[in-house]
């Protein structure tokens, strides 16, 4: 049978967060779009020191917008950060606008082809902080934009479509590059984050993967919270007799054993060594009945090393489902569970205690 241990890991990661790590710190987006548009004021006012600049008449046009994005500054600065998607995206619009305006105004042609580059800080800035249809959104913005700018300059059709078709695919080409690379980032970010997770040797997880968030997402609708402690008995034995190598094959066999013997929502972790971890929605006896099974299961898996394994269990009842977990929640459970653990040790190995008390 296949070995899924790496859909049980990537099913335990905290989706979205890594793939959208980019897009996580509104502050940090909201400073990029302060310091860029206070970039495009200064140069609005040095632009505005060259008597030749504005066309006669659009003065104050051209006042009003170097004021304006003085302004999406400072309210960048300081409310952006709690600006949603739609809401920066619409302040991105703004800055087209306010772009297009100056273009506007501006008194000759040269100026006014040039100044269309402004359009790409507010491109670049979409592609990198918002979500791609927002991006799309922009790129046809800024299409619309370049065409209506280059309709009051070209000469022909023919000029107008290449003066248009030039801003529009290095501004596209320039916002899709962004997207591929975002796309790249967040796939390496979430191998990574599920790297640093997974028990190399098992596939399972590992003890990093078994935080308390983890944990809490698992259980959270659960009426209880149960944690089955499992040890290889006398493993350095096994290590000893068959040679390192075959205590490998006996922990991957462990491992893949108890995915396949539990239920997709159960946690399974190998805590460390010889010892592994399921968490598992069930109650008392439910558990007790789960480990007795593993237990039975675990001694075919090994069967080759003549190998047992010893469990300890523990159940806490949930006060009320769908809340947070409180955060000792895990720890207590697992220090319960070490505690029979041991006491099945000392009583012989190769059989569960289970912990019914729910304190
Ligand atoms: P007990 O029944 O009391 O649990 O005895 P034990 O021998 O299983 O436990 P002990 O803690 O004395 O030894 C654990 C051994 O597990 C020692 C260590 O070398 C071995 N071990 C830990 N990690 C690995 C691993 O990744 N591969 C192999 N092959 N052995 C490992
Ligand atoms: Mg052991
Ligand atoms: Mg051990």
């Amino acid at each position: 049978m296949a070995f899924d241990a790496r859909s049980r890991a990537v099913a335990s990661e905290p989706s979205g967060q890594i793939a959208d790590e980019r897009r996580s710190d509104p502050g940090r987006r909201a400073r990029v779009l302060s310091w860029m548009t206070l970039g495009g004021v200064v140069l609005g006012v040095v632009a505005a020191l060259d008597p030749t600049t504005v066309r006669p008449g659009w003065l104050f046009a051209f006042a009003g917008v170097i004021v304006a994005s003085g302004l999406v500054a400072v309210a960048s600065r300081l409310w952006g950060a709690r600006w949603s998607d739609p809401q920066t995206f619409g302040v991105v619009l703004l800055l087209d606008v306010l772009v297009m305006v100056s273009i506007a105004a501006n008194q000759d042609r040269t100026g006014a082809l040039l100044n269309v580059v402004m359009l790409l800080p507010p491109t670049l800035f979409t592609a990198v902080f918002l979500a791609r249809p927002l991006v799309r959104g922009q790129e046809a913005v800024v299409a619309v934009a370049c065409g209506a700018v280059m309709g009051l300059v070209a000469d022909s059709p023919v000029q107008w479509l290449s003066l248009t078709g030039l801003p529009v695919l290095s501004f596209v080409a320039a916002a899709e590059t962004v997207l591929v690379l975002r796309g790249d980032l967040s796939e390496v970010l979430r191998s990574l984050a599920r790297l640093s997770v997974t028990d190399p040797l098992t596939g399972v997880l590992n003890r990093r993967g078994l935080s308390p968030e983890v944990f809490d997402r698992a259980t959270r609708t659960a009426r209880y919270r149960s944690v089955v402690l499992l040890d290889i008995d006398h493993f350095k034995v096994i290590n000893d007799l068959f040679g390192h190598q075959a205590g490998d094959r006996a922990l991957e066999a462990i491992g893949r054993g108890l995915l396949q013997e539990t239920r997709q929502d159960d946690l399974v972790v190998r805590l460390g060594g010889e010892e592994f971890a399921v968490v598992t929605a069930a109650d008392a006896d439910e558990t007790r009945i789960l480990a007795e099974r593993l237990r039975e299961r675990a001694v075919e898996w090994i069967a080759p090393w003549s190998g047992t394994v010893s469990i300890g269990t523990a159940t806490e009842t949930v006060r009320t489902p769908g809340t947070a977990a409180p955060h000792d929640s895990l720890q207590v459970l697992l220090d319960r569970a070490d505690r029979c653990l041991y006491q099945a040790k000392r009583a012989g190995r190769n059989r569960v205690v289970a912990d019914r008390g729910d304190g």
